[in-house]
């Protein structure tokens, strides 16, 4: 059995990952959540979770102290064999208009909680030297968003992360890897003005936005022994967009 942490589980393409995951008989899924109101719309009750080869943890993973917390819950009857940072936010403005809150709350969110959770289940893989982990960057951390400026920054900062990690740990056998999708439709776009979306859509040559399920098969794949060669890479999932 190979368990697998996934943050941002709720819903979007964490939840995606979660369901695809769990079609598999060889995955155990760990799903981590803000709140248990996030789990209110459906994704696991308690019983279902614990009995369906999946359980579901709360924790803020903006948070280092509730990141150790979980670690300790999780670790005490878990291994964690593969951790996936997806949890993510935006909070966009043009950087004259930005304030300083979006500015660290974006940062923290998707970047410091990366470092948050590796730096809370790193020991547990070096000490059983494997483990695999894959982080959900954005084409944007390539291409740069005019109103995106903390997001881009923030998703900018985990390939920096990823590849030195790369360096840092893979003599243990663990293996860091990044996803970067383009437009994919989930809550985060839907909020996005007809406009924006029209001029996405215009720039990506396959002429559609991603789904949930195009990223979460990429990810599972990395779940895979089948990939376990692969080591420091960015994978984009974009259908085309970041060719121009
Ligand atoms: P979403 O808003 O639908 O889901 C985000 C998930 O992260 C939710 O489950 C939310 O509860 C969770 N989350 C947010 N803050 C959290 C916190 N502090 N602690 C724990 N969980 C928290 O977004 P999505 O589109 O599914 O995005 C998932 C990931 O993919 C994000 O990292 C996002 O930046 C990235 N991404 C999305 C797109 C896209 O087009 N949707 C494109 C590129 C990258």
């Amino acid at each position: 059995m190979v368990n697998v942490l996934v943050t941002g589980s709720s819903r979007g393409i964490g939840k995606g990952i979660v369901d695809k995951l769990r079609s598999y008989k060889n995955f155990f899924v760990i799903c981590v959540s803000r709140s248990v109101s996030c789990y209110e719309n459906g994704l696991l009750s308690e019983s279902e979770g614990v009995g369906a080869n999946a359980i579901s943890f709360c924790a803020d993973v903006s948070s280092f102290k509730f990141c150790k917390m979980l670690a300790k819950k999780v670790l005490h009857k878990y291994t964690v064999d593969v951790l996936i940072n997806n949890a993510g936010i935006t909070k966009d403005n043009l950087i004259l208009r930005m304030t300083q809150h979006e500015w660290d709350e974006v940062i923290r969110v998707n970047l410091s909680s990366c470092f948050f959770m590796i730096k809370s289940f790193i020991s547990s893989m070096l000490k059983k030297r494997s483990g695999k982990i894959i982080n959900v960057s954005s084409v944007v951390a390539l291409l740069g968003n005019a109103g995106q400026g903390n997001y881009c920054a923030a998703k900018a900062g985990i390939l920096g992360l990823t590849k030195s990690l790369v360096k840092e740990v893979s003599s243990r056998n663990i293996t860091i890897n990044c996803v970067l999708p383009g437009f994919i439709e989930t809550r985060m776009t839907s909020l996005l003005p007809k406009l924006i979306k029209d001029k996405f859509l215009n720039l990506i040559p396959l002429k559609r936005f991603g789904t949930v399920g195009d990223v979460s098969n990429l990810i599972t794949y990395c779940c895979l022994p089948e990939s376990n060669y692969i080591n420091g890479h960015c994978f984009t999932i974009d259908g085309g967009l970041s060719c121009y």
